[in-house]
């Protein structure tokens, strides 16, 4: 008989025990039947396995990485995954590699500059983040050496506050990721150590994934790993100059008396010419650092976290505000590659975003703004390669537009880093600006606009400070 020869039997319950395996959904299998044997016809065997896949919502089939990208990006920080979104956006066939798996933790301050707010609302996830835990920050408190204070608002030219915000990294970089993940093809837990190299051209790279060696192939390798770039370095473009490299610790703290919503850097003696740090973070959390070029801790032979240590328990401005507090992570320590001197940014067959291409600002110490908006920048030089044939010459107009935007900003930052080795200097503008309102609105003039940033470099100023 036709009906038995197509007659297939299966038992019901093992179909849904595969797919428990598939995604995970312990709830589905408690409330499954008891195993009873179903004669069904072979057609209906086929409708069963997809039908239970719409109704438990997996969506994703299993990704197959390909052994070819027109992009690969190495990466996945606030540099690589923006750079992920704008080269899907620009409709480039993009693969993200990414060593660790997110959510993980990164050694920062949390706090984002307005460059990197400006990006993240052109990606619409300026709203996502308010979302998730942050906390707002209203302006900026500078203290002296010499124990003088000022707090100055985050105020832009109309006199409107601009708040400022800090999200822990650990939270922040998982949202960003994960947005670039519904973009691109992206691979976790994917180790660079190397590149692929065709003729001096750079044509792919070399990784682990899972114990295996994997060799992927692309028009352009992105490098957005990190200070210690793997792909700046095996490209030639690593610079590890020590007067443009700083070091940094950082830890949570709980309980710290007297955080208010302003971010909070002290030029503190032992710190100089580096600061001490105390940012308000989410849920009574306080994200507490200090930072000194490389240089200086070398000469001194300074060790970060027992400096930290000191000026937490022993200094008297801070010892009374950390007695009953309750450190709750590690101080854990990680570099800055300060932009005073940046680095070689493309090149054939590769560029570079953020701290692989030395874009941190050597006076704050921001860096997230500037790996976003490289990230943005280089997607579209890309892209318009693309449009041209791959034309490499076209990757010229990155460096170009890092240049115009950039170097400006970062050399007066490096001037303002130089300044502030003089103690008798910090302790001046800070000492007149705790006392005058006129010197308080020339500072605050000086955060939210780059250019006024040039009238720390003019004599005049300084004159201007003493009878103001
Ligand atoms: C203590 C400290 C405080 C700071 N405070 C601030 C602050 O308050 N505000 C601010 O804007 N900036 C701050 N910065 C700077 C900021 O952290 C960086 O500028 C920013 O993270 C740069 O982003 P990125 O995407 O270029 O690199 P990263 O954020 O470093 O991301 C690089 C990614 O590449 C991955 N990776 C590395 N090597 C490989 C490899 N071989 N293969 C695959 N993946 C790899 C890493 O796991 C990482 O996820 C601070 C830095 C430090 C150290």
């Amino acid at each position: 008989m036709p009906k038995v020869k197509n007659k297939k039997t299966v038992k019901k319950s093992e179909t849904k025990k595969v797919l428990k395996k598939k995604t995970g959904n312990k709830k589905k299998i408690i409330k499954k039947k008891p195993a009873v044997k179903k004669t069904v016809a072979k057609k209906k065997i086929v409708k069963k396995k997809s039908k239970p896949k719409e109704i438990l919502n997996v969506k994703k089939p299993v990704k197959i990485i390909k052994n070819f990208y027109e992009a690969i990006v190495v990466g996945g920080g606030p540099g690589g995954s923006v750079a992920a979104m704008y080269l899907a956006r620009n409709g480039v066939d993009t693969l993200l590699v990414e060593k660790a798996k997110f959510p993980r933790d990164k050694t920062c301050g949390d706090a984002l500059s307005g460059k990197s707010r400006e990006v993240l609302e052109e990606l619409q996830l300026d709203k996502k983040i308010v979302e998730v835990p942050h906390a707002i920050t209203t302006g900026v408190l500078f203290s002296s050496p010499k124990g003088d204070s000022v707090s100055i608002p985050f105020k832009n030219d109309k006199g409107e506050i601009i708040p400022g915000f800090i999200c822990r990294r650990e939270i922040l970089d998982n949202l960003i990721f994960q947005e670039a993940k519904k973009q691109v093809s992206t691979l976790e837990e994917f180790e660079v150590n190397s590149l692929m190299f065709e003729n001096e051209k750079v044509v792919g790279i070399v990784g682990k994934y899972k114990g295996e060696e994997r060799k992927i192939k692309a028009k352009v390798v992105i490098g957005a790993d990190g200070v210690y770039s793997t792909v700046a370095r095996t490209a030639g473009a690593l610079e590890t100059n020590p007067d443009h490299i700083c070091g940094a610790v950082r830890a949570y703290y709980k309980n710290v008396k007297g955080v208010t919503n302003d971010i909070e850097l002290h030029f503190v003696d032992s710190v100089i010419p580096g600061y001490f740090w105390i940012f308000p973070c989410d849920n009574g959390m306080a994200n507490v650092g200090l930072g000194i070029i490389d240089s200086e801790i070398i000469k001194k032979k300074i060790n970060l976290a027992r400096l930290m240590e000191d000026v937490v328990q022993n200094h008297p401005m801070f010892k009374e505000r950390f007695k009953d507090s309750e450190q709750v992570t590690p101080i854990k320590g990680w570099k800055l590659s300060f932009g005073s001197k940046r680095r070689k940014s493309y090149g054939d067959g590769w560029a570079l975003v953020g701290d692989a291409a030395g874009l941190v600002d050597p006076f704050t110490g921001e860096g997230m703004g500037n790996a976003m908006y490289s990230g943005k920048v280089v997607a579209e030089t890309i892209a318009k390669s693309k449009q041209n044939g791959w034309n490499s010459e076209i990757m010229k107009e990155y460096e170009t537009a890092l240049s115009n935007k950039l170097d400006a900003e970062l050399q007066q930052s490096y001037k303002m880093q130089r300044w502030g080795k003089h103690t008798w200097l910090v302790n001046y503008i800070i000492g007149r600006a705790s006392k005058s309102e006129t010197v308080r609105n020339y500072i605050a003039s000086t955060i939210t606009t780059a250019d006024a940033k040039q009238e720390y470099f003019n004599p005049l100023f300084y004159l201007r400070l003493l009878f103001a």
